[in-house]
C-alpha cells in the first residue's frame, strides 16, 4: 500500500454531523432517490432515482469516464449486453461458485448471510444478532447462487436458462478478440464499461450501498504478463487519487489489501477501495490483479483463441488482467455522505451538500430577487445563456432565504442573484454555497467566470472544520 494513503486521524472523523438517516431523508425530500414501486407498498431494496440523482450519478459516471478515456490514450469503451451466452458464466465460474453461505432461522423463519451475522438484526430482537439469543435456531449454511435466473424465448425448455449479468467485466473478456483486431491497441491497453449488474443478494440494506440492481463502473486492463505487478500498482494510485481529487477527504478513504483467505481463487492480488461510512468502513471499489484466469477459462470453453501475437516479433502469449471495479451507486453515496454539512446562517440551521463542483447536479442558479421591475426578464435573459455552459436552474418562486437553502441542499455550488441594481449597471451578485461570499459580477463575465471556478481546483471545506 502506498504510503501517502496511511489512515491519517482527523477530528473530522469524530465531528461529522452525517447519518445515513439524514441522507436517506435528504434524498426523497429533494427529490434524489425514492424507494422504488412505492404506491404498490414498496419493493425491499429497490430504489427509482430522481432528477437530481439522474444528475449526479451521470456526474460521477462522467468523470469515471473522463479518467478512463478523455485523460488518457490506452483504453477504449464498451457497452455490452447484459443478457449473455449462458456458457459465460459456466467459464468465468459464477454457476458453481458466486454463492453466499446462507442460513435460515427455524424461528423467526428469516435468512441471513453465515458471513455477516454481526451485520443483521434478529428477527425477535433487533437489539441482538441472529444466533445471540437462546431461542435462536439457526440451520447449517448452505451455498446459495446470486444469479437472477430467467428464459429466452417464448417456451421454456432445456437450454433457453440465461442470467442477468452479476458484473460488467465479462462483457469485456467476451469482446478482446473484437478489440484487438478493431482497435489497433496491443497490451498494455484497456476496455471500460459502465452498466447494470444484477445480483439476489441475501441481505440488501443501507439505502443504495447493497441492492439487486445497481451499476458497475469497471474496466479490464490487458498487460505482459511480467508487468502485472508494476500495473497493479499503478491502478491502486490512480483510482485512489480518482476519489480524493472529486473531494472525498483523504481520511475517509482508505486502501484494504485482501488477506490469502479472502482472495478470490483466480487473484494473486486484491486491494478494496473502503469509504467510512456511517455504518463504518466499507467497499467502494474494489481492484484486482486477476492473472490471465478470465481469458483462458473464454478461451477454453469457446474453443477460440484469446491471446496476444505481436506481428513483428511473432511473440504470443496471454495477457495478464488489472481490473479496477467500482459502483456507481456506491459512489453517489459517498459522495452524499462526504458532502453532507450542517451549519448556522442567521441563527437558522442550514443543510448543504459540499459537493465537488464537477460532480453537483445544478452548477449555478439564477434568482430574480423580486418577482417584478424587469428584474425576472433580465433573469431569464442570464439563464438562457447560462444553461449553453452548465446544467443551471432558474427558480423566482418565494423568499430569496429560502430558494438559497433548497439550492444549498442539492448541492448547486453558485447562485446568481439579480437585484434591483442589476438593471441599473448589468452587475449581479455571485453567491459561493460554501464561503457564502457575494461578489459583484458583470452579466458579461459571468458565463467565462462559472467556468473558470469550475475548472479550478476543490478541496472539500469540510476538512477546514
Ligand atoms: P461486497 O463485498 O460489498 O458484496 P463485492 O466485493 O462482491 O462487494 P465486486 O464484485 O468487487 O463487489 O463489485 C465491484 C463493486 O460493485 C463494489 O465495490 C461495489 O461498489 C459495487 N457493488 C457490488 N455489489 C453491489 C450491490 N449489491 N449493490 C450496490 N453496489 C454493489
Amino acid at each position: 500500500m502506498p504510503n501517502c494513503w496511511a489512515q491519517i486521524p482527523s477530528a473530522s472523523v469524530e465531528t461529522d454531523v452525517v447519518s445515513m438517516d439524514k441522507i436517506v431523508s435528504l434524498a426523497k425530500r429533494r427529490g434524489f432517490v425514492f424507494p422504488s414501486s412505492e404506491i404498490y407498498g414498496g419493493l425491499g431494496s429497490s430504489y427509482d432515482y430522481g432528477h437530481y440523482g439522474v444528475l449526479l450519478k451521470n456526474n460521477v459516471k462522467g468523470q469515471w469516464w473522463r479518467a478512463m478515456l478523455q485523460e488518457r490514450d490506452d483504453i477504449v469503451a464498451l457497452d455490452s449486453a447484459i443478457i449473455q451466452h449462458p456458457e459465460t458464466w459456466r467459464a468465468s465460474g459464477h454457476l458453481a461458485g458466486f454463492t453466499d453461505p446462507l442460513v435460515d432461522c427455524r424461528t423467526c423463519k428469516l435468512r441471513f448471510r453465515a458471513d455477516k451475522l454481526d451485520e443483521a438484526q434478529c428477527g425477535r430482537k433487533p437489539s441482538k444478532h441472529p444466533g445471540e439469543t437462546p431461542d435462536c435456531d439457526l440451520t447449517e449454511a448452505r451455498d446459495f447462487n446470486l444469479m437472477f435466473e430467467t428464459t429466452v424465448g417464448p417456451v421454456k425448455e432445456e437450454g433457453s436458462t440465461v442470467y442477468l449479468r452479476p458484473e460488467t467485466a465479462q462483457g469485456i473478456f467476451l469482446n478482446f478478440k473484437n478489440y484487438l483486431q478493431f482497435s489497433r491497441k496491443r497490451p498494455p491497453f484497456g476496455i471500460a464499461q459502465i452498466g447494470k449488474s444484477f445480483r439476489n443478494e441475501i441481505t440488501t440494506g443501507n439505502f443504495i450501498f447493497r441492492t439487486r440492481e445497481f451499476e458497475q463502473m469497471e474496466m479490464e486492463f490487458f498487460v505482459p504478463p511480467p508487468e502485472a505487478g508494476r500495473w497493479f500498482e499503478h491502478w491502486l494510485e490512480q483510482r485512489m487519487s480518482w476519489w480524493t481529487r472529486l473531494g472525498i477527504r483523504p481520511d475517509h478513504v482508505r486502501l484494504r489489501p485482501h488477506d490469502t483467505e479472502e482472495l478470490s481463487h483466480y487473484s494473486s492480488a486484491t486491494s478494496d477501495i473502503e469509504y467510512l461510512f456511517p455504518i463504518g468502513w466499507s467497499e467502494l471499489e474494489g481492484i484486482a490483479n486477476r492473472g490471465d484466469f478470465d481469458l483462458r477459462q473464454h478461451a477454453e470453453y469457446s474453443g477460440q483463441k484469446l491471446e496476444y501475437v505481436d506481428t513483428v516479433s511473432g511473440d504470443r502469449y496471454v495477457p495478464h488482467v488489472i481490473e479496477p471495479a467500482a459502483g456507481a451507486d456506491r459512489a453517489m453515496l459517498a459522495f452524499m455522505v462526504d458532502a453532507y454539512d450542517e451549519d448556522e446562517i442567521e441563527g437558522e440551521t442550514r443543510t448543504v451538500l459540499r459537493l465537488h463542483p464537477l460532480l453537483a447536479p445544478v452548477k449555478v442558479a439564477v434568482l430574480p430577487l423580486v418577482r417584478k421591475d424587469g428584474q425576472p426578464e433580465l433573469a431569464a435573459e442570464i439563464y438562457r445563456d447560462l444553461r449553453e455552459r452548465v446544467q443551471t436552474e432558474y427558480d423566482e418562486g418565494g423568499a430569496i432565504g429560502r430558494r438559497y437553502r433548497r439550492q444549498d441542499e442539492i448541492g448547486t455550488p453558485w447562485a446568481v442573484t439579480i437585484d434591483h441594481q442589476s438593471l441599473e449597471d448589468r452587475t449581479v451578485t455571485l453567491r459561493d454555497r460554501d464561503s457564502l461570499a457575494q461578489d459583484r459580477v458583470p452579466i458579461g463575465e459571468l458565463g467565462e467566470e462559472i467556468e473558470r471556478r469550475l475548472r479550478a481546483a476543490w478541496q472539500s471545506p469540510k476538512l477546514q472544520g
